[in-house]
């Protein structure tokens, strides 16, 4: 089971694509809601209002705790910045993957951008990103993986335990880090890797299924 923080920010998409893979998806908000969760997803939003409501609630203490614990960890954008060891000119949240984040890297919203890259570790083929107000990982550690560096920033990277995102994959069609996340966290998703590059049922507003009451 992967567990979602659903304090602010993408949580549905996020939630509807590891669901596309089979893998049973839960929103976490308080401390019990850490039960039996093999990973956790950190979802894009804003760093620092996620900071806030991360020690407003006390989960802060948790995520550290259940980490220590072996629970295997994924921020994508906001979420990529709040696990980072060093964010420039700020204090660090979680530190729990030596790389350093320079936020709004890019620009303002407006600078925000679609691509199609490789990312051989993760996908045959390659696939869509999509970046929105996103950071630059400026620098890596030693046990820190590269797993996508393009002209003068790291967009991806991994440790053991925690993966890290500069863009948002849950906005697009490609489930193929979703299923990446499941294979580090130890389940199986039922989707392979070939059929998860492109879900062709899955369109932009896929998640408002949610919605319905
Ligand atoms: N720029 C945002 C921040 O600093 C992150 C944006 C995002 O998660 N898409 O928190």
């Amino acid at each position: 089971m992967i567990g979602v923080l659903d304090l602010q920010g993408d949580v549905v998409e996020h939630i509807d694509h590891l669901e596309r893979l089979g893998i049973t998806a839960v929103r976490v908000k308080e401390p019990s809601d850490f039960e039996h969760l093999a990973g956790l997803i950190i979802p894009g939003g804003e760093s620092t209002c996620l900071f806030r409501l991360l020690n407003i609630f006390g989960i802060r203490e948790i995520i550290l705790r259940e980490f220590q614990r072996g629970l295997k960890l994924w921020g994508t954008c906001a979420g990529a910045i709040l696990l980072a060891g060093k964010i420039i000119g700020e204090p660090p949240c979680l530190s729990l993957i030596d790389i350093e984040v320079q936020k709004n890297a890019f620009g303002s919203q407006l600078d925000s951008f679609t691509a199609e890259v490789a990312v051989p570790r993760v996908a045959p083929k390659p696939i869509p990103l999509t970046f929105i107000r996103a950071p630059k990982i400026t620098r890596v550690g030693r046990d820190v993986d590269v797993l996508l560096r393009q002209s003068d920033y790291i967009a991806a990277a991994e440790s053991h335990n925690v993966l890290v995102t500069v863009f948002h994959p849950e906005l697009t069609p490609s489930l193929v880090f979703h299923r990446y996340f499941a294979l580090k966290c130890g389940l199986k998703p039922s989707m392979d890797e070939e059929s998860s590059v492109i879900d062709p049922t899955w369109n932009s507003r896929s998640w408002t299924r949610y919605a319905r009451l």
